[in-house]
């Protein structure tokens, strides 16, 4: 039997948890470790990693945050000072008993989230309204005692940014809490091709402590829903219980107006269960660590592996460029490309050098095109373009095809287990119909959008008058 050049993934339409399982560690993204929902990031997928955390970085910066760094461990003491947030937390938490062989006055937890250190700390530097606002905010790990886990979309311990702001103002918090979704939105779309609904969060699904919470939601190849960043309203709660207070500017004492934000690992996940295909990876080029990977043809032919290496000086000016002259064989080396997402592969052989031009494919297509000599840059540059704004539209028609109205529980039941999918239904808001409707299929509020058209007159459960349109899916 003729051996497989690369190894084969499962299909995706076959078994997609079995797929994801494929992708992540034979693109050499992740392996696993001896501690249950841990994982080790791989160089590669710690590339893409650092891709994203500079693209957004960038915009936290711009948009006027200062990056800090707080505490890992959070004393039970304090953690325990607002009331939602440690009842929200609590089943979720790890705690550090011990200290070498001695057993610790006060537990310590490792940090689930960071709002009460920065709590405890803006106490401390917040006096007036001449200190506000305080934009922080801190790039870490944080551990989560998850049940079930799955590489990137939800692990024990996730690398994450968390904002936590101060204001003056009920005003000025509203306004960061919309900036920051903003912002995650703009680089879901703009730099990881990936579609986002904007909304916010029923009352049961909202961050525990905060006044709301809002999100972006996106739809995965499998038709389930990712939440996948949540920027949080925090109003004066945590405040008022820490004594974060300052002088107005009539010298009254106040408590200041709080957001939190946070965006994740997880979203390396998403961009894998929104653009992957059967034969691997599919990056866009936006945060893509390799953007073109030469792959030179009858590389031991005179000639072949300098006009290769020449290519790469002449794009790494402008490109993420990289070359495999292993001795594998070429077969090989294009599924590998394939494998990792490469958004484009270049091929250069004894002919192409005679007719002076070369062979770009692409990955999200597979077309391939031969570019003379004179036009490889500005070719590359707009297939790269091409290719990021094509993975978007594609991903952005298959959430419309897969987002479907309903008006009744039958048709509600109907429709998610053919289709799965986004299912648009009105809610009449009573925590009853949300819990009924989870009973019954599974799916969970995603959010209330921003924009929407009611698509009845009343709850798709009870039947009462309702206002508000959801979007229910199931989810990861
Ligand atoms: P939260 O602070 O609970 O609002 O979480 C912020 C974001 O972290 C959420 O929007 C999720 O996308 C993400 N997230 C939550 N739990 C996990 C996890 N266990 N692994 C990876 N990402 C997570």
């Amino acid at each position: 039997m003729k051996k497989q050049l690369v190894e084969k993934i499962t299909a995706m339409d076959e078994d997609f948890a079995q797929w994801y399982t494929d992708v992540v560690t034979k693109a050499e993204l992740v392996d696993y470790s001896s501690v249950r929902g841990s994982m080790v990031i791989r160089p590669y997928g710690y590339a893409i990693c650092e891709n994203i955390k500079e693209a957004l970085d960038g915009e936290i910066k711009r948009t006027g945050h200062e990056n800090v760094y707080m505490p890992l461990l959070i004393p039970e003491s304090l953690l325990q000072k607002e009331k939602d947030h440690i009842e929200g937390f609590a089943p979720e938490v790890a705690w550090v008993t011990h200290g070498g062989e001695e057993k610790l006055a006060e537990r310590l937890c490792i940090r689930p989230t960071s709002e009460v250190l920065f709590a405890e700390h803006y106490k401390n530097i917040v006096h007036s309204y001449r200190d506000l606002p305080k934009l922080y905010n801190q790039w870490s790990n944080v551990v989560r005692w998850e049940k079930t886990t799955r590489p990137f979309l939800r692990t024990l311990e996730f690398l994450w940014q968390e904002g936590h702001t101060c204001h003056e103002t009920a005003e000025d918090a509203h306004e960061e809490t919309l900036r920051m979704l903003e912002v995650y939105a703009d680089i879901c779309e703009r730099v990881l091709a990936i579609p986002v609904i904007k909304g916010r969060k029923t009352e049961k699904e909202k961050f525990a402590g905060a006044d709301y919470t809002y999100t972006i939601e996106s739809l995965m190849h499998d038709g389930k829903a990712l939440q996948s960043a949540t920027s949080h309203n925090l109003g004066t709660g945590f405040a008022k219980s820490f004594g974060i207070e300052f002088l107005d500017r009539q010298g009254t004492l106040q408590p200041v107006h709080q957001t939190s934000w946070g965006f994740t690992t997880r979203i390396i996940g998403a961009m894998i269960m929104v653009h992957g295909d059967d034969q691997g990876l599919v990056l866009p080029p936006a945060i893509a660590p390799v953007q073109v990977r030469i792959v030179p043809i009858a590389q031991h032919k005179e000639g072949v592996l300098d006009a290769a290496y020449d290519l790469k000086t002449l794009l790494q000016a402008t490109t993420r460029v990289d070359i495999d002259a292993s001795d594998k064989k070429p077969g090989w080396k294009f599924n590998e490309t394939e494998m990792r997402g490469i958004p484009l592969r270049l091929e250069i052989g004894p002919k192409d050098i005679e007719q002076e031009k070369v062979v770009l494919v692409r990955r999200d297509t597979g077309e391939k095109v031969e570019v003379a000599n004179g036009q490889i840059e500005t070719e590359i540059a707009r297939l790269l373009e091409e290719i990021q704004q094509g993975l978007y539209e594609k991903a952005l028609a298959h959430r419309l095809s897969e987002t479907r109205a309903v008006q009744s529980m039958e048709q509600f039941d109907e429709v998610l287990s053919a289709h799965g999918g986004f299912i648009e239904a009105m809610w009449c808001g009573k925590r009853e119909c949300e819990d009924a409707i989870k009973e019954q299929t599974q799916a969970t509020s995603r959010c209330i959008p921003f924009e929407s058209q009611a698509v009845s007159k009343n709850c798709v459960c009870c039947g009462e008058p309702a206002h508000e349109l959801v979007y229910w899916a199931k989810a990861y």
